[in-house]
């Protein structure tokens, strides 16, 4: 049974924000399906593993840095399917690796390092061409899976939620990827709530036309205020709601994307956003594996 097949669970958060505003509160555990690797980036990389099958590829090559969801949920994937994986690393390699970068190899992934001055022209260069010519036999990933096919993949998370009494479905956002699939097959009265994490990601609107193909949809609710300063940055603010979300609801979060999620839909809870009667689901995506990248004092680990 392949991962993405498995029924995630789906938990009840109650507590008197969500008794007075009358509305019911749900996070779907995508973070369930496996400990270290997201569950959202297993629903991105399934069709590209379909296709490098189909194409009888045997290595799958992808990019990101040192502490990515991405990667180590390829090399955990690739390895599940039996296709080698190789990630191409921002930065030079440094003297001890991260832990994301060891669980990486520990599920067979080479690791390539590349200069960041490299790695942020690759598109403009020649680099992936080259890569297609040392390795025929590989299927190529953008970063994060940032492609229609990621989409594609991120839309059958919804097969799930194909319940017309939700009537809204939240989600961080760092790609825009997952909202694509979301909103590809939303029901016509679901109205997709996007978290972005990063600061000014003004061109969520471009993304979403380029993983749509030019498929209708409808488009989402865009809440832009809570990136907290931008992509992996965080305060106390942050790091005491994770730890008291926890306390509460048991439920790990992590500060780089859930958290941040969690955290918009409670205020926006608390602000009265969603209607008497309002069915709301909070995609718990995963990535707590990235809260081993704050220091150790951290109060996430109390
Ligand atoms: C990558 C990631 C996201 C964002 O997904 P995109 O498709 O890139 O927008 C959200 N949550 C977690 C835990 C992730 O790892």
């Amino acid at each position: 049974m392949l991962p993405i097949d498995i029924v995630f669970p789906i938990n009840e958060i109650k507590n008197q924000f969500t008794d007075s505003m009358d509305i019911e509160l749900y996070a779907a555990r995508l973070d369930q399906i496996h400990s270290i690797v997201s569950g959202n980036k297993l629903y991105k990389l399934h069709y590209f593993i379909e296709e490098a099958k189909a194409c009888n590829h045997n290595t799958i090559i992808t990019f990101g840095g040192a502490y990515s969801n991405h990667l180590v949920a390829t090399a955990w994937y690739s390895n599940y399917h039996g296709l080698k994986s190789i990630g191409i690393i921002r930065g030079e390699k440094p003297d001890s690796l991260s832990h994301t970068l060891i669980d990486c190899m520990s599920y067979n992934m080479e690791l390539i390092f590349i200069p960041r001055e490299q790695y942020a022209q690759i598109d403009k260069t020649d680099y992936i061409q080259q890569l297609k010519t040392k390795y025929p036999d590989s299927t190529v990933i953008p970063e994060g899976g940032y492609h229609p096919l990621g989409a594609k993949g991120a839309s059958l998370i919804m097969n799930q939620l194909k319940d017309s009494t939700i009537t809204h479905i939240c989600t961080a956002v760092g790609s825009a990827t997952t909202l694509a699939g979301l909103l590809q097959n939303a029901e016509v009265n679901q109205k997709i709530v996007a978290v972005p994490v990063i600061k000014n990601m003004t061109d969520i609107p471009e993304r979403l036309t380029y993983l749509h193909q030019n498929k209708q949809f409808n488009p989402p609710v865009i809440l832009d205020n809570y990136h907290f300063g931008g992509y992996a940055k965080y305060d106390d603010n942050l790091l005491n709601f994770i730890y008291d979300f926890n306390k509460d609801h048991q439920i790990i979060s992590d500060f780089v994307y859930t958290g941040k999620m969690f955290f918009a839909v409670m205020d926006q809870v608390k602000k009265g956003y969603f209607k008497k009667g309002s069915k709301v689901i909070c995609l718990h995506t995963g990535g707590t594996q990235g809260n081993f990248s704050l220091p150790s004092t951290s109060i996430i680990f109390k």
